[in-house]
């Protein structure tokens, strides 16, 4: 994975990040590598890895390149996940086959303009006619929503009960009533595609429900539990990629006649980001390990995702600190790393909403 990573993206990374456009040439690649199908199984042409494995995929990828592993993630741990987990055997295997093999991106679409951490909070709403249901609404920032050929959509249909009345729906792109809206023009991440997408009288055979009706949220929450697992990895990954380059430029920065990393003050931040990367990394690894044996991990997938996202928001910073006004451009990795971590406290639950995660479950008993 690291060599990999090292020969077909380093040399890239910056372009990437300026065209704002997930490489076409990268995917067929990625998918020769077994990464759009890394925890799924053999017959659908997965690799059939383990959670751990996924993480160290995801880690390395992020160590080099973060907007590249956030498409990884999102198209490995939300939208394939959802099918594989909850999908019936003849939905899996319509999608599961294209996806895993990478011939096309898979979007999933929880978020609304105005309703994020409080996802339940959702409009779009599907409304049965017949055979059919015809979707209405919009979802925002959606990962792969204007590339993605196969999204996952959570819909309302039955407002008067609540998380309980959510559906969720898989569908191709280009299905008629559905489109791409806005693309995002993001801080970080910009490699990774961010986009609206739009639902007008969408009209969906029943048979395109995912999952059973009104379970749509309840399933979402357990897409998220290990969803996190794989932001964490992100994490880890981008605070190594970060603390290797100011480690490196430590080194070799000479200033009042010696190298800056001889200086206790650049020293510390090197060593509290190296132990706070282990700590980070330890604690996404036991979340995955608990995953890998089929263990409930909503706790401790909320803690890795706060603990290694807040860690690498440090480490970036420290980063660019270490490099001084080499930091601030764009000469340096650090510059980049600074601008991608920050989606890393945010997306797939906010650190507040780790937080209260975390502490529902510590209450619970
Ligand atoms: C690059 C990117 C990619 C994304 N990809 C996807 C995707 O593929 N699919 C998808 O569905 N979504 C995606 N998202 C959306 C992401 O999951 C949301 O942005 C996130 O959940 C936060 O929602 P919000 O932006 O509406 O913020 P809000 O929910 O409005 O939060 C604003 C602030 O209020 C705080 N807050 C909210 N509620 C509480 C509370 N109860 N207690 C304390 N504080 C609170 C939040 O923590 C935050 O600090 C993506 C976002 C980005 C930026």
């Amino acid at each position: 994975m690291r060599e990999f990573a090292e020969a077909e993206m380093r040399p890239h990374v910056m372009e990437w990040d300026e065209a704002q456009k997930f490489s076409a040439d990268l995917l067929p690649k990625l998918a020769e590598l077994g990464l759009m199908g890394i925890q799924f199984d053999e017959k659908y042409g997965g690799s059939a890895m383990s959670a751990v494995d996924y993480c160290i995929c995801i880690e390395e990828l992020a160590r080099v390149d973060p907007a590249v592993a956030l498409s990884v993630a999102a198209h490995n741990g939300l939208c394939t996940a959802h099918i594989n987990m909850f999908g019936s055997d003849e939905q899996k295997a319509t999608y599961l086959p294209r996806l895993v093999k990478g011939e096309v991106l898979g979007a999933w679409g929880l978020t609304e303009a105005s309703a994020g951490s409080d996802a339940a909070g959702m409009r779009t709403a599907a409304v049965r006619q017949g055979d059919c249901w015809v979707l209405n609404g919009a979802k925002t920032f959606i990962t792969h929503g204007a590339i993605g050929g196969v999204m996952v959509v959570m819909t309302v249909t039955d407002r008067s009960k609540g998380n309980r009345g959510i559906s969720a729906f898989v569908l191709e792109h280009g299905t008629s009533g559905m489109r791409a809206g806005k693309k995002e023009n993001k801080l970080g991440m910009r490699a990774s595609d961010t986009s609206e997408v739009i639902f007008e009288d969408c009209r969906l055979p029943a048979g395109q429900m995912l999952g059973e009706e009104g379970q749509g949220f309840i399933n979402t929450l357990q897409v998220l539990d290990a969803g996190r697992i794989g932001i964490a990895a992100l994490s880890v990954g981008l605070a190594q990629g970060a603390y290797e380059a100011a480690r490196g430029y430590a080194k070799e920065r000479r200033q009042f006649g010696q190298p800056i990393a001889a200086f206790q003050a650049i020293q510390w931040k090197l060593a509290d980001a190296a132990t706070k990367i282990e700590a980070s990394r330890l604690l996404t690894y036991r979340a995955a390990y608990l995953k890998d044996r089929g263990r409930r991990m909503t706790k401790e997938s909320a803690m890795a995702k706060l603990y290694a996202s807040e860690t690498a928001v440090r480490v970036a910073d420290d980063c660019v600190q270490i490099h001084g006004g080499y930091g601030f451009v764009k000469d340096y990795p650090a510059e980049k790393y600074f601008r991608d971590v920050k989606l890393l406290t945010i997306g797939e639950g906010t650190s507040e909403i780790q937080r209260l995660v975390i502490a529902r479950r510590l209450l619970e008993s």
